[in-house]
């Protein structure tokens, strides 16, 4: 385990700065000492080299043994070699952080692995706080410090409040490219992650003065539960995290091995982590930037209904199917506030929001009115102004535009809401209008859809979190073994389940046929006949479940001819019971199953069974435990959720007694979560409003199965 006391200080405020392989040559050595310089860095520079006596005005030393104070933290720009020779010297040195910028180690062959292993082992022991190796490495624009490949000198335009993490490089130069709209108040480039993971930066930029908002890209989570417990904080502290994580497909999956030496977690997984904890979550990189771009504006939306104003009735409608289709909330003007826009504005066509803005022309007149009618109105939390415009555009005059912000900013004023302007399209702009709205809060945004979306996601991530379910109470084991088992087969998971309250379909273990159709005559007809055994995981696959039997003589071709399909398994197919179970005819059948993921916790999946489930993928995820609203939320969430309805005459069904059942393996799962690894009820019926749902088959895999750990 890395040392709790790994102090990020050294390298994101670092008081000296040793650059290993600086010259005075044009290097990656000289352009850290170049950009420490133009930064006003108000520290030490220590270039080591022993090829030259100075840097500039700098002395060079010949290794870092040889330092006049101990450097707070050491960047390596020589080859993996060098830098594994350089990095023993580093205890000794009294380094405190370190920066690898080079590749070739943890994600590279034999000799690369071993370097790195030697590297953490180091880091770990003398508390070094290694960023990377292979990445771009850190640069703090406030504390005027910088150990970062790329040369920098705009140090004041670089600044702002925006926390960068990102595994990729590339990733980093491309944020980067642009801070026209925002700035950044620390940028990491994590690379292999050897020893300071996202994890660490995250929770160090929570606690950083000028971090109000923090970026991630993400490729693979190397510590989740410190992940995890990061997020927390952020989210107790008012930051908002947005998380671009990419690994999405299997292609982009394998490259990430190679890239970063890791392994990405399920995506799904992932996602149902992030929305646990309060992250954002984005699904393309402009909609990250769109995102802390919308940031920038104050206050913060509180709520997410948002008023639109445009001048074209086009614009006006393609907002509103962006909006349908993004799930975006933009209410109708409400009749009072619609007639007294329409009293300046004149006519205009839709239910007033987006607000046509142009009625009858007069435009110097209409807009500031319809800002200032959408800036009032009581069904909205926010105001956006859309027009495209451009500074190369050859129509149009650029006074207009830049009086717009004049008009944007006495609007604002008069109101509790926050404002933005808006393009229709990303890659317009006039250059002018974005610093002044910039100072005066009024975020410009690009692209309806992500700019928008972005409005959304901030509202969304203000809401209140939802209540915690009160404490379950625990669930009796008692004569129901979990542990130690190879699977706890379907008819003890089902006597568990049984014991949460939830009906389980009635069933019998029988020793013999005269037993079975006892069983069966208390049961009443159609049964089912299975074989239960611990060691049989999917009992239809070796046709070990027959349905459907009607009557004792059926009951007796059923026993028969289980018995032989048992027989021909040989020893697995003797250790195994006979049980006869009522056959439940009606009802829609769903799938409910949790998975243990190591660092993140228990999931739970639910959704419909058969088809939907194998073609379609279509089950909502959340981790556990459930809040209150969430088991209603995921049974609504499902794209088959309409299957639950009532239609044409047929009866709703009983998704009450479902969330109920979901709800109870949160509770399960919260008292005997230790020792479970997978449950999997699958099919549960689902029955007509008034009859509850059934639990048809059910199976529990423990965390230590009979093999060792599963
Ligand atoms: P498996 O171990 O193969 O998952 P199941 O017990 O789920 O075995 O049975 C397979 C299928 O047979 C179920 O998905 C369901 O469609 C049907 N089935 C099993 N038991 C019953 C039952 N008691 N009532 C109605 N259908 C059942
Ligand atoms: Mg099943």
């Amino acid at each position: 385990m890395m040392p709790a006391s790994l102090d990020l200080n050294a390298l994101f405020a670092p008081r000296s700065v040793a650059v290993v392989g600086a010259s005075p040559k044009p290097s990656v050595g000289r352009y850290i000492i170049d950009t420490l310089r133009s930064f006003g860095f108000p520290g030490a520079i220590y270039p080591v080299n022993p090829g030259y006596e100075a840097v500039d005005e700098f002395p060079c030393y010949p290794d870092l043994s040889s330092l006049p104070t101990a450097p707070d933290v050491v960047a390596f720009c020589v080859s993996p070699e060098r830098t594994l020779a350089g990095f023993r010297q580093l205890p000794g040195a009294g380094a405190r952080a370190a920066v690898i910028f080079g590749g070739g180690f943890g994600e590279a062959g034999d000799w690369g692995r071993d370097a790195q292993a030697e590297i953490v082992g180091l880091s770990r022991e003398a508390g070094i706080a290694l960023c990377g190796p292979n990445c771009m490495g850190v640069i703090s624009p406030h504390a005027r410090s910088a150990t970062y490949l790329q040369v920098g000198s705009k140090r004041e335009e670089l600044a702002g409040n925006v926390g960068l993490i990102s595994q990729s490089g590339s990733i980093c130069i491309s944020m980067l490219s642009d801070v026209s709209r925002f700035g950044f108040s620390l940028v990491a480039s994590t690379g292999n992650e050897a020893v300071v993971s996202a994890a660490d930066v995250l929770d160090y930029m929570v606690g950083h003065k000028e971090t109000e908002v923090i970026a991630t890209f993400t490729e693979t989570i190397a510590a989740p539960e410190r992940y995890v417990a990061a997020l927390e904080r952020a989210r107790a502290a008012g930051k908002p995290v947005v998380v671009l994580k990419v690994g999405k497909t299997q292609r982009t999956r394998e490259a990430i091995t190679t890239h970063t030496g890791g392994i990405a977690g399920d995506e799904r997984v992932f996602s149902a982590v992030l929305r646990a904890h309060g992250a954002v979550e984005v699904d393309e990189f402009d909609e990250l930037i769109e995102f802390l771009a919308a940031c920038q504006g104050r206050p913060w939306p509180k709520g997410r209904r948002m008023s639109v104003v445009t001048s074209s009735g086009g614009a006006a409608e393609l907002m509103l199917d962006v909006a349908e289709k993004a799930g975006l909330e933009l209410p109708a003007l409400p009749t009072a506030d619609f007639e007294e826009a329409r009293r300046v504005i004149g006519d205009f066509a839709g239910d007033g929001n987006p607000l046509d803005a142009w009625g009858n022309g007069n435009f110097r007149e209409n807009m500031p009115h319809a800002l200032k009618v959408a800036g009032r109105v009581g069904n909205t939390e926010s105001v956006i102004l859309c027009y495209d415009n451009d500074d190369d555009a050859p129509m149009g005059r650029i006074e207009d535009y830049l009086a717009r912000v004049d008009i944007l900013e006495t609007a604002r004023d008069t109101s509790e809401k926050p404002y933005y302007q808006l393009t229709l399209r990303p890659g317009l702009r006039i250059s002018a209008q974005i610093p002044r709205l910039r100072a005066l809060g009024i975020p410009p945004l690009f692209g309806v859809r992500q700019g928008l979306g972005a409005i959304d996601r901030l509202a969304r991530w203000g809401e209140p979190v939802a209540e915690a379910r009160p404490n379950a109470t625990p669930v009796e084991l008692k004569g129901i073994a979990i542990s130690g088992r190879m699977s706890v087969n379907e008819y003890d998971s089902k006597r568990l389940m049984a014991r949460l309250g939830l009906r389980v379909t009635k069933e019998h273990l029988a020793t013999d046929l005269a037993s079975a159709k006892a069983a069966a005559e208390e049961i009443g007809y159609p049964v089912v006949l299975k074989a239960v055994s611990d060691t049989i995981l999917h009992k239809s696959d070796q046709g070990l479940v027959i349905v459907g039997l009607s009557s004792p003589d059926r009951l007796a071709e059923g026993w028969r001819l289980l018995e032989a399909r048992l027989g021909a398994l040989g020893t697995e197919g003797a250790g195994a019971d006979i049980m006869v179970q009522e056959m439940v005819v009606d009802g829609i059948e769903v799938f409910a199953g949790v998975a243990y993921h190591e660092g993140f916790g228990h999931a739970l999946a639910f959704g419909l069974g058969g088809v939907e489930l194998e073609l379609h993928r279509d089950f909502a995820l959340r981790m556990l435990p459930l809040r209150q609203g969430d088991a209603e939320a995921m049974i609504g969430e499902i794209r088959g959720a309409a299957r639950f309805e009532a239609f044409r005459g047929r009866p709703a069904y009983d998704t009450e007694s479902l969330a109920a059942c979901l709800y109870a393996l949160s509770d399960l799962i919260a008292s005997a979560g230790e020792a479970i690894r997978e449950i999997d009820l699958n099919p549960i019926k689902v029955l007509p409003k008034g009859q509850g749902c059934a639990i048809v088959d059910a199976l529990i895999l423990p965390k230590e199965s009979e093999g060792g750990n599963a």
